[in-house]
């Protein structure tokens, strides 16, 4: 499949090769789950706030639609391809069928350096992008939510250019919406909350003290910072966070509410006083109880697999380690790998239910969300935790067994048509 040819989708293959094989997937039915049911590719010409006229190009992949509607993020970064996006959509496919969501995968992205555009420019974008997926969305067929480089301002465009060529207002057609249009209370958090709770039931699982523990955290946007809040609410020391302008260490833990405040104002961790700056590709290399790789794909690699100084790697990111880097940890038992299509599936899940309050108009409380996030996380952890030691099998190819054997029975059970 030349169309998706990029580094990130053949290490989604490879991960879902050596799946196939341990579950003895008939070849015959392997192409029919690992390829994505279909992808768009935009043009998307937008004025400049200068004057001038931009074009810029999206995508979204729709990966299998055998159990729902598709489900996954929208990610506005320089590096989006289609193969990057089709790798995403199909570990969003095991991710929702891991946590027993009724979805498929999907990945959506512009290529484009949103730092980069004013907020006129990026409304602009996000409609126009909107405007064209219009075919090929809808609250039944694909519903779209923040990653990397979008927010709930974006969701909140998507939905509103959605509601305005529909007629009426249709909320359910993104999650991670601000909660005053019908986003649910808690998404904003769910991802890093998610992560902190499998981490803390890892470290019960390994007999560690998360009150003990230090926690070095890859990537300060969304998720990073959020799951850098929760550890440390679960009693854990951050001791170094990094973001694409850089990092910062410090052995006696970060005081993450100023951290926080500093962000704001300058929109990067860089600067923060009261700790060394430290190299993105040296932060990884700190000695840690919980690594949390929280910001894109492949950091993880052959060249500091065998060299990673933690307990728990835990992965908030998708798809933050390679294949090679996976042969090399499978031979570190001292390292446990909650995978990430379980580590941040907090954020799918509580998209979801927002989904759920959405089409029925009726909006639960955070605690009851948060309770309902818990036990779906809860369900999944024991069951990969469980198939991991009946089997003697990685975290990595438990989950992933999860996930791609439900999707392949579910197909069965459909059927091929005609
Ligand atoms: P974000 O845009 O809010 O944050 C990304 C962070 O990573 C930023 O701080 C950015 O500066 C940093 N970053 C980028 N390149 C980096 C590099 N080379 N080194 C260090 N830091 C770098 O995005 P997000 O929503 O927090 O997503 C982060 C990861 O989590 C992605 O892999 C995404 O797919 C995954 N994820 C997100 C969600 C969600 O709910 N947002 C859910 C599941 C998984």
């Amino acid at each position: 499949m030349n169309i998706y040819d990029h580094p990130t989708f053949h290490m989604a293959c490879q991960q879902f090769d050596l799946v196939a094989d341990h579950l003895q997937i008939p070849t015959e039915d392997r192409a029919r789950l690992k390829y994505p049911k279909r992808a768009l590719t935009v043009a998307l010409p937008i004025h400049r706030d200068d004057g001038s006229t931009q074009v810029f190009f999206g995508h979204r992949v729709q990966h299998h639609l055998t159990l729902g509607p598709t489900k996954g993020g929208l990610r506005y970064h320089p590096d989006v391809t289609l193969g990057e996006v089709a790798a995403l959509a199909m570990w969003m496919s095991w991710k929702c069928a891991l946590a027993g969501l009724p979805y498929g995968g999907a990945k959506g992205g512009i290529a484009c350096d949103p730092s980069q555009l004013s907020s006129t420019e990026l409304e602009r974008l996000t409609r126009r992008y909107t405007q064209e997926m219009i075919p090929f969305i809808g609250s039944q067929i694909d519903v779209m939510a923040p990653d990397v480089g979008t927010n709930p301002q974006v969701m909140a465009w998507m939905m509103d250019t959605y509601s305005v060529h529909k007629g009426h207002t249709v909320p359910s057609i993104v999650t991670g919406k601000p909660v005053g249009i019908g986003g649910s209370l808690g998404r904003r958090e769910a991802t890093g909350r998610g992560v902190a709770y499998l981490v803390n039931r890892a470290t019960d699982t390994l007999g560690l003290d998360l009150h003990r523990s230090t926690a070095v955290v890859q990537g300060y946007g969304n998720v990073g910072s959020m799951a850098a809040l929760a550890l440390a609410r679960y009693g854990a020391k951050v001791i170094a966070v990094s973001d694409v302008h850089g990092g910062l260490h410090n052995a006696g833990g970060l005081d993450l509410m100023a951290l926080e405040q500093h962000v704001a104002r300058h929109r990067s961790v860089v600067g923060f006083p009261g700790a060394d700056p430290v190299a993105n590709d040296q932060l990884l290399l700190l000695p840690c109880d919980i690594l949390v790789p929280a910001a894109l794909e492949r950091q993880i690699t052959e060249a500091n697999a065998g060299r990673i100084k933690c307990r728990i790697l835990a992965e908030a990111a998708n798809g933050p380690t390679t294949p090679e880097a996976d042969v090399i940890l499978n031979q570190r038992p001292e390292i446990f790998v909650i995978p990430d299509i379980l580590c941040n599936a907090g954020g799918v899940v509580v998209s979801y239910f927002e989904w759920v309050q959405d089409l029925q108009s009726f909006f639960w409380g955070e605690t009851e969300i948060t309770d309902k996030l818990f036990r779906t996380l809860e369900a999944a952890f024991v069951q990969v935790v469980g198939l991991s030691r009946k089997q003697k099998i990685p975290m990595r190819l438990a989950a992933l067994s999860v996930g791609v054997k439900r999707v392949h029975e579910a197909k069965q059970i459909r059927g091929l048509f005609p």
